[in-house]
């Protein structure tokens, strides 16, 4: 049996409160591990550390700390085998899933390196010659980050990434469900040379972790990724106490597919970024638009693609798609499919929860949905396509843009100008034109409207951890 404790000040210690839970297999659905939560004190320690932790880190020399996280970025490529395996085991991915995902942890590392490198300020005169007034940027503190089960190393290493670039220290709350793959994410920024006092991880109960650690004075920054609905009770709280947040939310994205594509080729290309992560992204596509001249045969192409996905274990070489990270996302997707079923929808390829262990659920492909379905209203975060048709393009473009997430669209045509046309009128922070993209270090990625506030990445991934100065020399 594993255990995951606490890492303060670069040592594991358990809960003082002697509170655990268990961790489990997803595709096994047995427990393998236990992970401590933190008590009132433990996170008042972790917070006091990381005062001290701010004070030194950010004395470091911009030029040095983008050598130590250059640094870490090498050691997660050394160990991303035994990292990639232990996070297969707490979240369920295929294992090629997860090395790619401790690779893309040590790309933010390295983006973050970088940019620590360019922090710059700005000089002006003043209103007359005798005045100089220098702009200059100062990391903003100490900064907590709670971080989802999905993409549990890679979600966090953009956190670190940018925090650590900036000169904060963090403290970083995991989600229950997958705690170990922070805790080798930091062991490898500690192995680096980060200063132990910068990097913290603490677990509990999420809403008291997060209620207690918002509302301490030694917390200048929160930031959140995860649901809309816990998005906003942790920005409403931080406004109370006027504390900065960025919050990376949910999207239920449309994908556009028009009449002139190739309707086998789009969704042979479609099945596969559907099915990744078993669906669990938020930049997942999930509403399907298909111009009604090639619905049909774009409807039955994704159902034989979809129906022929082989599922299993995240450790069997063979599987392509793992199970669901726990047993209440399997619960949340089985309501949203029977809901579609029982308002009429016709469930054209799988529907059911697989196996006689873990968690797994059969990629799913739901066609004639009535309006009134919960699935196109709700985000499913999971192995389910709900695919309409359409002939009106103002309309579907209407019906694209209705709900309150704005996180990320997709459309297929080689139509220059109804590329354009679409690209322009999603309200939606990411577009992919005859593409899916994932979330690569140098682009910012943000949502609108509920699917969050500020961005993650891009040039300005070290943003969010800065505050500004200026001084007027006269
Ligand atoms: P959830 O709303 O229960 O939890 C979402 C995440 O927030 C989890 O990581 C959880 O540990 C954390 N959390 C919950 N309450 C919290 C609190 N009070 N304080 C701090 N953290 C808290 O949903 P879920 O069933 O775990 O996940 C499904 C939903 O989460 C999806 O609908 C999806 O929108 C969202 N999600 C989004 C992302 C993303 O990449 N944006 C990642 C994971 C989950």
């Amino acid at each position: 049996m594993s255990e995951f404790k606490l890492l303060i000040d670069g040592k594991e210690r358990a809960g003082n409160e002697g509170v655990w839970e268990d961790v489990f297999d997803p595709a096994t659905g047995q427990a393998f591990g236990r992970v401590t939560h933190a008590g009132k004190q433990d996170l008042d320690d972790a917070m006091n550390i990381a005062v001290r932790g701010l004070a030194e880190w950010s004395a470091v020399p911009t030029w040095e700390r983008g050598t130590i996280l250059h640094r870490s970025a090498a050691i997660l490529r050394e160990r991303k085998e035994t990292l990639g395996l232990a996070m297969t085991r707490e979240q369920g991915k295929p294992l090629r899933e997860a090395i790619a995902e401790v690779d893309r942890s040590a790309d933010f590392m390295e983006w973050g390196a970088e940019q620590a490198r360019r922090i710059t300020g700005d000089v002006l005169t003043g209103r007359d010659l005798a005045n100089r007034i220098v702009i200059e940027t100062h990391p903003i503190g100490v900064v907590a980050a709670f971080t989802p089960w999905n993409f549990p190393m890679a979600l966090a290493a953009k956190k670190f990434a940018g925090a650590l670039g900036a000169g904060c220290s963090i403290i970083c709350k995991p989600s229950q469900e997958t705690p170990g793959s922070v805790l080798g994410l930091v062991q490898a920024l500690l192995d680096a040379g980060v200063h132990p006092a910068a990097v913290g991880v603490v677990f509990g109960a999420p809403a008291d972790v997060s209620s207690h650690m918002i509302n301490a004075s030694q917390i200048s920054k929160i930031t959140f990724t995860g649901s809309i609905p816990v998005g906003k009770m942790l920005a409403a709280e931080a406004g109370k106490v006027m504390k900065p947040v960025t919050m990376e939310l949910g999207g239920h994205a449309p994908v556009i597919v028009c009449k002139d594509m190739d309707p086998e080729a789009t969704a042979d290309f479609l099945v596969t970024k559907k099915f990744t992560n078993a669906g669990q992204i938020c930049l997942s596509p999930t509403r399907f638009f298909v111009e009604s001249e090639v619905h049909d045969r774009f409807v039955e192409r994704f159902v034989a693609r979809a129906a022929k996905i082989r599922v299993g274990a995240g450790t069997a070489e063979e599987s392509q798609m793992g199970p669901l990270a726990s047993v209440r996302r399997v619960q949340a997707i089985s309501d949203l499919v029977e809901d579609a079923r029982a308002k009429g929808a016709t469930i054209a390829t799988g529907g059911q929860h697989m196996g006689n262990s873990g968690y797994f659920y059969a990629p799913t492909v739901l066609t004639d949905i009535p309006p009134e379905a919960r699935i196109l209203h709700e985000e499913p975060f999971g192995p389910v396509a709900a695919i309409l048709r359409f002939d009106d393009e103002a309309e579907m473009v209407h019906q694209a843009n209705s709900l309150e997430f704005g996180l990320s669209a997709y459309l297929f045509t080689n139509d220059a100008a109804r590329q354009r046309r679409l690209a322009d009128a999603m309200k939606v922070g990411t577009v992919g034109v005859n593409d899916v993209p994932t979330h690569l270090p140098e682009v910012p990625l943000g949502g609108w409207k509920e699917s969050g506030y500020g961005t993650e990445g891009g040039q300005q991934i070290l943003t969010p951890y800065q505050k500004t100065k200026f001084v007027s020399y006269r």
